[in-house]
């Protein structure tokens, strides 16, 4: 008997970090648990060795196809050398559609299927060319896909800067959003990144669907608040799809030698893990203040240390990995401050393998800016955080973090606003790790690991939510060929 012929998927990822890891996840699990066939177009944002890391992880052993696709002109494009990283992001996105044509045409059989990012939604006319169901892929939570998509709504109704509003801001069935919480491309509404991003979101509703990196149990009442008919009639028909959490697997030697040795040296949840995403740079002077608060708090810590910028927050959203050694890095703490912690510290620079780090049975906080990527390795390692937003959704992530789902403290001002003294950085940092509240959020995110473990196991919620997606997929392939 003729075997069933495997559903094709085209995955489409934007440049970055944050971006390629959820994308290269969820191929995965289409192809190990749901039988697709995947190819995977990226298009490299040259961040670092780690991306080309993360594509050989894909590739060996052989589960999907990975095609790089030529990095558009962006110069030819008109795209200033200063603009914000959104608008990087989208003009990079939509110069890339000739090529990105042309490879699916070069394919050896048509794709069934197209999956794009977020920022990829200029991108599903192709999949209405090809004739072919397409799906968008928000590798974030919730609460964020509510604002996403209400974003044009709040265009009309809103006049003025957000940030200048004095209420918060009102989503139908969702916590209202505080106006310093809105994502950057919301903080300027004259900013060519603002329309960009007003303009993805007019587009989401091309998709057959949206897939979503959460799970059901995390945030219920978002889930039923998007999914009801009145904030989004046409979601009816384009169901959203919870299929997380979606994060990098632990490598078997991933921390190398030397990390290992020392965190095996370390007490049993005593160490506080210190990053800030792919892009996440800070002033000279925060750089300082954290230095000291670490070291005041007399708490372990592992740190991975970036030099600062005088420029923005995401400051090495595109080129992180290119400057910077050790001892260069150095000179920007306090003096001696790598001596005088030698024995409680360790400095990584630059970059490190943030998964195996935050799964390591010494480390008991993280210290992060709440990247949805992050935010989600720290909960399945059962990890609470203390929030330090920067840049993109990191403020809203923060505000669900701490007020929602109650596994994270945070500094009283948002540290893009204002620098976060030593002080309160000690204080933090020991509550996270030795004190009353520490202990208390510890539980609660264990819970949830437990949780998330459980959505992700056949007949978990995350699980049948793909194969939903599956069958979804296999009802409109139908319906089309019907049609013609
Ligand atoms: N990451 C890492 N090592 C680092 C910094 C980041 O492995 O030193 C990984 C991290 O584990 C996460 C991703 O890069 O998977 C960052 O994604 P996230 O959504 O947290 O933040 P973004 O970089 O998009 O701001």
């Amino acid at each position: 008997m003729e075997k069933p012929k495997r559903l094709r998927a085209a995955l489409l990822s934007s440049p970055g970090l944050g971006h390629l890891i959820p994308v290269i996840e969820l191929s995965k699990r289409l192809v190990a648990d749901h039988g697709f066939e995947v190819t995977v177009f990226v298009l490299p944002s040259q961040a670092s060795g780690a991306e080309a890391e993360i594509i050989e992880s894909a590739v060996t052993p052989k589960l999907l196809d990975v095609v790089e696709l030529p990095p558009p002109d962006l110069l030819a494009a008109g795209l200033s050398p200063d603009a914000a990283v959104v608008t990087r992001l989208l003009v990079t996105m939509r110069e890339a559609r000739p090529a990105f044509r042309s490879a699916l045409a070069a394919m050896e059989a048509q794709p069934d299927v197209l999956i794009v990012d977020l920022f990829g939604t200029d991108h599903l006319c192709i999949g209405e060319e090809l004739g072919i169901p397409k799906y968008v892929y928000v590798p974030s939570n919730a609460w964020f896909l509510a604002l996403f998509i209400y974003s044009p709504t709040l265009d009309k109704k809103v006049t003025g800067e957000y940030v200048d509003q004095t209420e918060p801001l009102e989503i139908p069935g969702c916590k209202p959003v505080r106006p310093e919480d809105v994502v950057d491309p919301m903080l300027d509404r004259s900013d060519q990144q603002y329309c960009e991003y007003v303009q993805q979101a007019v587009k989401i509703p091309m998709g057959d669907g949206i897939l979503l990196n959460v799970w059901e149990d995390l945030q219920a009442e978002t889930l039923a608040a998007l999914r009801n008919e009145e904030f989004l009639g046409w979601v009816a028909d384009g169901p959203v799809y919870t299929v997380g959490p979606l994060i990098r697997p632990v490598r078997p030697a991933g921390l190398g030698k030397e990390l290992l040795e020392w965190l095996n040296k370390q007490p049993s949840e005593s160490v506080l893990f210190v990053s800030f995403g792919s892009g996440g740079t800070m002033s000279a002077e925060q750089l300082v203040e954290l230095a000291w608060g670490l070291e005041l708090s007399r708490q372990r810590f592992v740190w991975v240390l970036r030099k600062p910028t005088t420029k923005s927050l995401d400051g090495s959203f595109f080129d992180a990995g290119k400057v910077g050694g050790r001892e260069e890095l150095l000179t920007f703490l306090p003096e001696e401050f790598a001596v005088r912690t030698q024995e409680v510290g360790l400095i990584l620079p630059l970059w490190g393998p943030q998964v195996d780090i935050l799964s390591h049975p010494s480390v008991g906080g993280f210290l992060s800016h709440c990247g949805w990527n992050s935010t989600l390795e720290s909960i399945v390692n059962g990890v609470p955080m203390i929030a330090w937003p920067l840049y993109a959704e990191q403020r809203l992530n923060a505000t669900l973090l701490t007020e929602e789902i109650g596994v994270a403290i945070r500094p009283k001002e948002l540290p893009s606003k204002k620098i976060v003294g030593r002080e309160e950085i000690e204080k933090l940092v020991r509550t996270i790790l030795v004190e009353k509240e520490g202990h208390m959020m510890r539980a609660r995110v264990k819970e949830l690991k437990s949780s998330a473990e459980k959505a992700l196991i056949k007949e978990g919620t995350s699980y049948e939510s793909l194969s939903k997606m599956k069958e979804d997929c296999k009802m409109r392939i139908h319906q089309i060929k019907k049609a013609h």
